[in-house]
């Protein structure tokens, strides 16, 4: 069997790869620009147009799309509205992200970049070890997510499929139970959250459950390495972290083998990185908001879509023979605070968090301010049979925040075990209590 979904894709030249991408952003910016209402007065606007599209360096000089535009757009003229580049009667599929402000946002697809997402999602599937000999469980939200139409693509692929959605947790342990299937996709804090449901009552998912794979994504966790052995020592399997986001594919990249960053498709997604402040492109490898353009969605084309996320990028060759971009997600632009000039992500004091003995591994950040400057603390539990007292874990905590971050949190609480909220789809770990707004 192929160690490659589609190798002549995946293992492209650089040099193949970028001509091949040239040529697709050409032709969709012109799409964009000639069907798409927003594309076409934004880039009036901004005094560009498509001719001036030859490098992809040349990117750089259009304007930005965000959530903002979507939500601005959405309804306008129609109800797919003004970034929508094609008639409705060729839409067969919209998902809805409601996202933090309410008007859910539609993301519309024709049926051809229906069909070329799910043929990213078998590559991706593939790419994280699933044959068609595997039993998959996708136990994702199927309601409206953008996320629940990815199991056709681990159809495609000729995985056998149960479609168990959000199903109640001892629902789905009976289907692990029953039907052993070898992999499941999820998010990290449920698949922590899943494997200790088991183990109370009785199954022991490293021995008593076939899953020997699992895909995450949704947060941060599956990128954090200490998160990710911690996950994978509790059920005996190999974990995979996924990046997606609604406004363009279910996911966009995934882990290979060689578990470094994560391949994004670059053959229908360009990637670059800017400037949080300033917008500009900034070098490979350094941190900047994670920007990307669609190179062939037709129902609605994203050109330069800031998508909150934060990261790096590194465009070497892999050890896997894979020449895709890897991308790095480090946090939310959402998630970010700001304490004593130090720019924090929750990832930040997950890593010290999962990489700590003695404590249940869960944790709640609290962001509060005192005399108008910003402060932190984290809640954690400490582990039942645990021999150190509160005081001395509360210290050792603080103090290994205080190193990997560089900022003291104001306060570390030892509750017991048990005592914080278990997520059950996507874990809320950032309370913000400051009144003032200190983020940029
Ligand atoms: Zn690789």
């Amino acid at each position: 069997m192929s160690e490659y979904w589609d190798k002549q894709i995946e293992t492209i030249s650089r040099e193949e790869l970028e001509k091949m991408q040239l040529e697709s952003l050409k032709e969709i910016v012109n799409f964009a620009y000639n069907n798409a209402a927003h594309y076409k007065h934004a880039f009036d606007v901004a005094k560009v147009s498509p001719n001036d599209i030859n490098s992809l360096a040349d990117l750089a000089k259009f304007p930005f799309v965000d959530k903002q535009t979507e939500r601005e757009t959405q309804g306008v003229g129609s109800l797919l509205g003004e970034m929508c580049a094609v008639p409705e009667t060729d839409v067969v599929f919209v998902s809805a992200s409601s996202g933090s402000t309410g008007v859910p946002t539609l993301s519309p697809f024709t049926k051809t970049d229906f069909d070329e997402w799910q043929d990213v999602e078998s590559r991706l599937f593939y790419m994280a070890g699933m044959r068609n000999t595997d039993r998959y469980v996708h136990a994702l939200n199927f309601t409206l997510f953008v996320g629940g139409p990815d199991v056709i693509g681990a159809q495609n692929l000729g995985a056998l499929c149960i479609w168990a959605g959000t199903v109640p947790s001892d629902r789905l342990l009976f289907i692990l139970k029953e039907f052993k299937p070898t992999i499941i996709w999820t998010t990290p804090s449920y698949a922590w959250y899943l494997g200790e449901t088991a183990k109370k009552s009785g199954i022991d998912p490293a021995k008593d459950l076939s899953i020997r794979r699992i895909i995450v994504a949704g947060e941060a966790g599956g990128s954090i390495e200490a998160t990710r052995t911690a996950i994978e020592t509790l059920w005996n399997a190999q974990l995979f972290d996924f990046y997606g986001i609604s406004d363009i594919f279910g996911a966009c990249a995934g882990m290979c083998e060689a578990k470094d960053g994560l391949h994004i498709a670059e053959d229908h997604i360009l990637v670059e990185t800017v400037d949080l402040r300033t917008g500009n492109p900034i070098p490979d490898g350094e941190q900047g908001e994670l920007i990307l353009t669609t190179l062939r969605k037709h129902a609605r084309p994203m050109i330069r879509f800031r998508t909150g996320d934060i990261g790096y990028v590194n465009r070497n060759k892999c050890s896997c023979g894979r020449t895709h971009t890897r991308i790095y997600i480090t946090g939310r632009k959402d998630d970010m605070f700001i304490v004593s000039g130090v720019n924090i992500f929750p990832s930040d004091v997950e890593f010290v968090i999962r990489g700590l003995s003695g404590i249940t591994g869960e944790y709640m950040i609290r962001v509060s301010e005192k005399n108008f400057t910003a402060q932190y603390s984290v809640d954690i539990e400490k582990q039942q049979g645990s021999s150190e007292s509160y005081d001395e874990l509360a210290a050792r905590v603080s103090a290994a925040l205080k190193t990997r971050i560089g900022v003291k949190p104001s306060k570390v609480t030892v509750l017991a075990d048990g005592a914080l909220p278990r997520a059950t789809h996507k874990a809320k770990r950032l309370i913000d209590e400051r009144k003032l707004n200190f983020n940029i």
